[in-house]
């Protein structure tokens, strides 16, 4: 296993420290709850304001240690699947035993960033209405709105021709950033024909409420006995017109989430770049990405199209943000004009620069549903 030492880890956060002076830093993948299984339900800690705690335990900060390097694990097959999700929620539990503000201030203090965007996910089973009562949650718990902003979801039970106004309804009264589509986690097909031409009207929504959107990309999810594995494989996307939408749109993990590196460099990455060719408005994030794939991300995708993700608390903020400048220099790039671009640059102009409001007509708002 590879790892990196604190001093090592120490020396890259020091050339973070330079980099902030001039630049503010985004992270554009953030989940502010556990978002895969979406069972917890958490309690106001008294020990520490802005801290929700699931089992009551002591809230300590957060700091840096040995990084050990994620790797990529086999997680098993399809008859092991409702095990491996409760195992899988088992270690979730710590993971996700404490959210909100100052969970993720702490986080961000010692990863340097300065602004999130948020990700709740719409679960398999969620109403319209529950969705929203859970953006509401995290709009109450995430409410400084100089450190977090807010993307909001879209339940799979929303029909194609009511998108619109759905985005426009969480826009209006959440004032959402960007949307998130996470098809293996809320249960969309994209091998579907009728589910390509469901995406095809969310990507255009976004363009016509001019909110970005990014959408997980991968294979062999296995917590969901493979039914669901290649929902979101970046061969179900690559006939969608995403020209279409004026307003970018990001493709999360690269596409690449659990992908084997064989995978990448014989499909996915021909497949990507291709996409990114075709599709001005297409980028990538690089969150969750494992060290081999991130720096063939680094080597092959212009730096203009990438954007800096985490994918917290998956994995603690400051070791992604290490991984990546460790990335960027053994693939000898100039560190600090590459990770401005991917977590200053790139997700203020395409995400965090406040634009000009969008005006509905009265009778463009739409009711609640
Ligand atoms: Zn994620």
């Amino acid at each position: 296993m590879k790892t990196l030492p604190p001093e090592t880890c120490a020396a890259y956060l020091g050339i973070l420290a330079g980099i902030k002076q001039h630049h503010r830093l985004y992270d554009v993948h953030v989940h502010p709850y556990e978002v895969l299984f979406d069972r917890f339900t958490y309690q106001d800690s008294a020990s520490a304001p802005g801290v929700l705690s699931l089992d009551g335990k002591g809230y300590s900060t957060p700091s840096i240690y040995h990084f050990r390097f994620p790797e990529l694990t086999d997680l098993g097959n399809d008859s092991k699947s409702i095990r491996l999700q409760d195992i899988s929620v088992m270690l979730l539990k710590k993971v996700y035993s404490f959210v909100g503000e100052k969970v993720f201030s702490d986080q961000m203090e010692l990863g340097g960033i300065d602004k999130v965007l948020l990700l709740p996910v719409a679960s398999e089973s969620s109403s319209a209405t529950q969705f929203e009562n859970r953006l509401r949650w995290v709009t109450e718990y995430y409410s400084d709105q100089r450190r977090f902003a807010i993307a909001g979801s879209v339940p799979g039970s929303v029909p194609t021709d009511g998108l619109r106004d759905y985005i426009l309804s969480q826009q209006v009264r959440f004032n959402i950033k960007a949307i998130k589509c996470h098809p293996v986690v809320t249960g969309i097909d994209l091998s579907r024909m009728a589910r390509k031409q469901w995406l095809a009207e969310l990507v255009r929504a976004c363009g016509q409420c001019r909110l970005p959107l990014i959408i997980h990309s991968g294979r062999n999810n296995p917590y969901w006995g493979g039914k669901r594995t290649n929902c979101a494989a970046l061969e179900n996307l690559k006939r969608i017109n995403f020209s279409c939408s004026g307003t970018p749109v990001i493709i999360a993990h690269a596409g690449f989430h659990r992908c084997t590196m064989s995978d990448i460099l014989t499909e996915g990455l021909p497949l990507l770049k291709n996409m990114l060719s075709t599709h001005d408005n297409l980028f990538v994030d690089i969150s969750g990405l494992t060290f081999e794939p991130l720096k063939v991300v680094i080597e092959h995708l212009p730096a203009n199209r990438i954007l800096f993700g985490s994918d917290a608390l998956y994995a603690p903020q400051w070791e992604s943000v290490i991984l990546t400048l460790h990335a960027l220099r053994v693939k000898g790039r100039r560190i600090e004009d590459d990770f401005i671009k991917y977590a200053s640059i790139n997700p203020r102009s395409l995400i965090f620069e406040e634009k000009t409001n969008v005006q509905y007509a009265a009778d463009q708002i739409p009711s609640v549903p």
